[in-house]
């Protein structure tokens, strides 16, 4: 077995690996065609971020097996061509948690005693006693946006020093933020409360500039706001503007929109703190992450057993052929039900109908849950993590199996289960053909699963397909299908749109203000 370590990584790596009579080549920094060279009889190969492993690389290693990042983000792996090689590629989430936890407490305690500040007048020389007044962080709020796993570090690491915490999260369960002594809140009421808010979700596009104009104005004022998550969910120039007003007493930043930044003018401001990026850089998450990555490595290679994959189900490539019709149906339901709700979800009901009640089920339920979590976590989700995911999130997941055909001969039946009701659907795979979505919410419906679909929640009554067409010819949105189901005086509209122009919020409140809509959603699968 051979291993090439292409990055620094400690010694530690390359001496588990070598424990197990394995040859590791473990050289950074080499030359690409070296690399490649080195690749050729290589049965994996490791890497931090330095090195881009391209799909030129992956072709010159024919018998590469695992590619192994030793961080979160697998930005510089081509997944893709590696999936289609059948190569796992494997990261190691959450190894720096407490290390990214640590510095936002640490940018929290820096703001309230102006830290920075006062060092760097001691550095001048100057003895400036009270000018750097401060205020303990006892009895203040903290708002945390996002509770995963950074979020929750933190908040286990502020309760010692009396601060209350909030959080705004939908998408963890009560229960977690319940045994972290949590309360959970809107976003409104995050900025209407927090003294300090401190930023743990992804970069994605509902949380882009999610701290904007608008909510700095609506928060206390002298709110203190600390980023370690991504740049991009600060509006900076609004923040830097909010700050000179005085209604952002300060802020903590470690991350920014560009990076090295290239406006500086936040970074320049006495209120801020800044550092360049470097909350996971700290010995024990580099070891840490070494370590994890290379024990799942070792794992894969020698026993089989699959861990932090992002890329690869675990099944034999000709059972993943034969269920995977039914594996895109489940992740389209799943992605489906996921953006019906923004609601806190409790529990996963998947039942299986007919036929597929004998197949690997497993990987149909890992579907629905990468369907429903991918827009939403920041770590990629797989069908080999889905389910832990969920635990970890606290999502009760029920399966169940009816060997009865019902109306379809192979039938998935979705049930979402969230702190204020449930969404049911239903999706079936007809012979060859793309996956349809058979039953909303009770009512019966056909309609392809596919693309942007707006789905409309509507009394059963004449003139309603007219009205929705009217709105959406006004807005210049083209229709491909419209599906109606009925069920009593219960009606719902599947209608499938050609989104040329991302469809806004407008569109659908318009549609929702139509007398017979009752709900009209955007859902993209
Ligand atoms: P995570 O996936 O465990 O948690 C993210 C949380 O955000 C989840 O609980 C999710 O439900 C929540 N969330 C998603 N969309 C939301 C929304 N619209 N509103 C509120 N909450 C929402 O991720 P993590 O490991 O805790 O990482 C958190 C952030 O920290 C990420 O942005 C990650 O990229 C960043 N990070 C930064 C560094 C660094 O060096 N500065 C290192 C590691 C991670």
């Amino acid at each position: 077995m051979k291993i090439v370590i292409a990055d620094d990584l400690p010694a530690s790596a390359a001496d588990l690996l070598r424990a197990e009579g394995w040859t590791v080549d473990a050289t950074p920094g080499r030359p690409v065609e070296q690399l490649k060279a080195d690749l050729a009889d290589a049965d994996a190969i490791m890497v931090r971020s330095a090195t881009k492993v391209t799909a030129e690389l992956i072709e010159a290693a024919p018998k590469l097996r695992v590619i192994a990042r030793a961080g979160t983000g697998v930005d510089n792996v081509d997944v893709k061509a590696a999936s289609a090689r059948g190569i796992v590629v494997m990261n190691a989430p959450g190894a720096n948690s407490i290390s990214v936890a640590e510095l936002a407490v640490g940018q929290i305690l820096c703001l309230a005693r102006h830290l920075p500040g006062a060092d760097a007048a001691m550095k001048q020389g100057k003895w400036e006693k009270k000018k750097f007044m401060g205020e303990e962080i006892r009895d203040k709020v903290l708002g945390l946006a996002g509770l995963g796993r950074i979020g929750q570090e933190v908040a286990r690491r502020v309760a010692p020093f009396g601060m209350r915490v909030i959080a705004h999260d939908p998408f963890i369960s009560a229960q977690v933020a319940e045994d972290l002594g949590v309360e959970l809140v809107t976003l409104d009421e995050l900025f209407a409360r927090a003294d300090y808010i401190s930023l743990h979700m992804p970069s994605n596009a509902s949380t882009k500039n999610l701290v904007n104009a608008e909510r700095l104005a609506k928060a206390k004022k002298g709110i203190r706001i600390i980023n370690t998550a991504r740049g991009d969910l600060i509006d900076e120039g609004a923040l830097a503007d909010a700050i000179e007003a005085g209604q952002v007493a300060g802020a903590a930043l470690d991350v920014f929109a560009k990076e090295p930044t290239v406006d500086q003018r936040l970074q320049m401001l006495p209120q801020v703190v800044a550092s360049p990026h470097v909350a996971a850089s700290t010995r024990e998450a580099q070891e840490l992450v070494g370590i994890e990555t290379t024990t799942a490595l070792r794992d894969c290679l020698r026993d089989g057993i699959i861990r932090n994959a992002v890329n690869f189900p675990s099944v034999s490539p000709e059972e993943y052929a034969r269920m995977a019709p039914f594996i895109i149906l489940a992740e389209r339901l799943g992605a489906f039900l996921g953006q019906m709700t923004t609601d806190r979800i409790e529990s996963l009901g998947v039942r299986y109908y007919g036929e597929l009640a004998s197949g690997k089920t497993d990987l149909i339920v890992s579907a629905v849950l990468v369907g429903l979590f991918r827009p939403i976590l920041s770590t990629s989700v797989s069908a080999v993590n889905a389910k832990a995911v969920a635990q970890e999130r606290g999502i009760e997941i029920i399966e169940s199996q009816s060997s009865r055909p019902r109306n379809y001969t192979r039938l998935i039946s979705v049930k979402l289960t969230t702190s204020k009701g449930e969404h049911w659907v239903e999706g079936a795979v007809f012979d060859k053909a793309a996956p349809r979505l058979v039953q909303v919410n009770g009512v019966p419906v056909d309609a392809a699963l596919e693309g942007s679909l707006i789905v409309l929640a509507n009394s059963d009554q004449p003139g309603v397909i007219g009205e929705v067409g009217t709105v959406l010819g006004r807005q210049g949105i083209n229709i491909g299908t419209f599906a109606l189901g009925r069920s009593g005086s219960e009606a719902v509209g599947v209608v499938s749109i050609d989104e040329t122009k991302p469809v806004g919020e407008s569109v659908l409140a318009e549609l929702r203000a139509l007398p017979a809509v009752r709900d009209a959603r955007l859902v993209r699968v």
